[in-house]
């Protein structure tokens, strides 16, 4: 059997105890075993910031960016490889599996092109300066210049390629090292990704380094300088934040965590048009695509409450037409949940949603299926499930429990924009809200009303019909993270994702010495 390795202090550490099992979940064949016992985090964390860190910040914003070009092409020329490893390992269909390898290398292809602009510079000169006195004999300059620590990534299980992908190319772009550990249970697209990168030369020494399995004592070590930047469930985000190391040390935090994420029906979408076209095929995508394992997965769907029945039946027909199985299998549409915990977490997520007194199950069973394409009872199969709440608030658990699986809930509103937004609200932060209406009125009214409390407001109108890529895809030009719930943190959005790795300093002087220094003399 294949085990991991780490990739640590330039070898490959292979750990001899104290593995985890990575499954086929279509199968529940055992596919490879991770483990990072033996791994010395101290050496580690000495290898980053003695070697990698060093060797990044002595390059331009410019030349950092080839090193993201080149391992877009890794990634790109590897691509079929690391599709097959993740329908094998996180059970996607090819176009699921694409939204994270295409999303991994377009990722860092997009930080390349970012980097060009940002040009043969060491730091950022971040808006205009500043008179600080009564002449410019005392002046001001915000400037970014790159943290002296290690980057340090937790990513979640569902996103091998661009979680791992999304979060280094922001890092190394900014100049700082990375140590980068992928959820065990689906490693592999990460461990092969890195395999691809290191053997290509492309990064310096110590600039990107892998823990397959547990972190050890690692976060014990971070430091002020250092960034701790996690992506997974609200839960670990929490543990992690009430670490005693951490809070005395102090690193700069990210976290990424859970959301319930709403999609609005506006009141105004006709029956056929294509705002309503596009809201029905965005909300079935954003159920089913990566079997609900997505973080922007539409959770909660508001629907004008005089409509809710006929939305009901057109929901449920198309989430009925879906072939739940193996994506080995021809014909498979959604493959099964990443793991056996997983499964069990959907199951019982269902029952306590259904468990409310006004919310019943109206589409699938809320229960392991068998898949097509696998063996009877094998396999974390999971049909799309619909609910629907009579009330929408007095649906609390709706609200509070993330079901992370195909499974989302129909909720009735009053049709306008601020009892929408005070419904989405209940959910205390999302990552992305959809609102789908021409009307440009009630958006600006549900942008007044409920854009604080979400990282994105995805808008789905006739103009955008054609192009709109869905409100799950996270883009790397435009924010990603949420308030509250959802973690409270900001990546990607070009340059605001560089921001985490970079320190903002005043820099103080006389306007001639500011404006030479950081070089926006005229
Ligand atoms: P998880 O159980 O919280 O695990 C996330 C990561 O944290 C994994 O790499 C895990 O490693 C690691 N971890 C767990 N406990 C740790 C500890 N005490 N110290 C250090 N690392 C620890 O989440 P998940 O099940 O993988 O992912 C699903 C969740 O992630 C969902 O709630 C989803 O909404 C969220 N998510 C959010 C985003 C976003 O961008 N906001 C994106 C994707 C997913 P092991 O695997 O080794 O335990």
């Amino acid at each position: 059997m294949k085990t991991l390795k780490s990739y640590i202090c330039g070898r490959w550490h292979e750990a001899a105890s104290g593995f985890v099992p990575l499954v086929d979940p279509s199968t529940e064949e055992t596919l490879a075993q991770a483990s990072s016992d033996g791994v010395d985090f101290a050496a580690v964390l000495d290898w980053a910031r003695e070697r990698g860190g060093p060797a990044l910040r002595e390059m331009t914003f410019a030349q950092r960016g080839q090193l993201l070009k080149d391992m877009s092409k890794v990634l790109r020329d590897n691509r079929d490889e690391l599709l097959d490893l993740s329908r094998r390992n996180n059970g996607t269909t090819k176009p699921d599996g694409s939204f994270d390898v295409d999303g991994a290398s377009g990722t860092l292809a997009y930080y390349a092109s970012l980097a060009k602009n940002l040009g043969n510079r060491w730091f950022l000169v971040e808006g205009d300066g500043v008179q600080l006195s009564k002449s410019e004999g005392f002046w001001g300059q915000h400037v970014l210049v790159a943290r002296r620590g290690v980057a340090v990534h937790i990513n979640a299980f569902n996103f091998p390629a661009w979680g791992f992908a999304e979060k280094a190319a922001c890092a190394l772009l900014a100049g700082m090292p990375v140590i980068t550990k992928p959820a065990t249970a689906t490693a592999l697209v990460t461990e092969r990704a890195i395999e691809l990168i290191a053997a290509a030369g492309i990064l310096p020494e110590g600039a990107l380094q892998l823990i397959a399995g547990a972190t050890g004592d690692l976060l014990d070590r971070l430091g002020p300088q250092d960034v701790l930047a996690f992506t997974g469930s609200a839960i670990t985000a929490q543990t992690l934040r009430n670490r005693p190391r951490l809070q005395v040390a102090n690193p700069r935090m990210n976290v990424e965590a859970d959301s319930l994420n709403a999609a609005v029906l506006g009141p105004d979408v006709a029956d056929g048009s294509p705002a309503h076209g596009l809201f029905l095929r965005d909300v079935v995508r954003e159920i089913t695509q990566k079997a609900g394992q997505k973080c922007t997965a539409v959770r909660r769907v508001l629907v004008p409450a005089h409509r809710l029945a006929a939305i009901q039946g057109a929901l449920a027909a198309k989430l009925g037409a879906v072939v739940t199985g193996n994506p080995a299998q021809e014909g498979v549409t959604m493959g099964p949940l990443a793991t056996a915990q997983q499964l069990r977490d959907a199951e019982q997520g269902v029952a306590q949603l259904a468990a409310l007194e006004t919310v019943r199950v109206i589409q699938g069973s809320g229960r392991r299926v068998d898949g097509a394409g696998s063996p009877a009872g094998k396999g974390f199969f999971f049909a799309p499930t619909l609910l629907q709440a009579d009330d929408a608030r007095s649906a609390g658990a709706v609200h509070e429990r993330e079901v992370f699986g195909p499974v989302a809930t129909l909720l009735p509103y009053d049709g306008s924009a601020s009892d929408a937004a005070a419904i989405v609200d209940l959910g205390g932060g999302t990552l992305v809200t959809s609102v789908y209406s021409d009307d440009t009125v009630w958006v600006g009214d549900f942008l007044a009303h409920g854009g604080g409390a979400t990282g994105r407001l995805y808008v789905g109108s006739e103009g955008s019909a054609a192009e709109a890529p869905g409100s799950g895809a996270a883009l790397p030009q435009a924010l990603h993270g949420g308030p509250g719930r959802a973690g409270g943190g900001e990546e990607l959005g070009g340059v605001v994702g560089l921001k985490l790795y970079l320190q903002r300093v005043a820099v103080e002087g006389s306007k001639t010495l500011v404006d030479s220094v950081v070089g926006t003399e005229s």
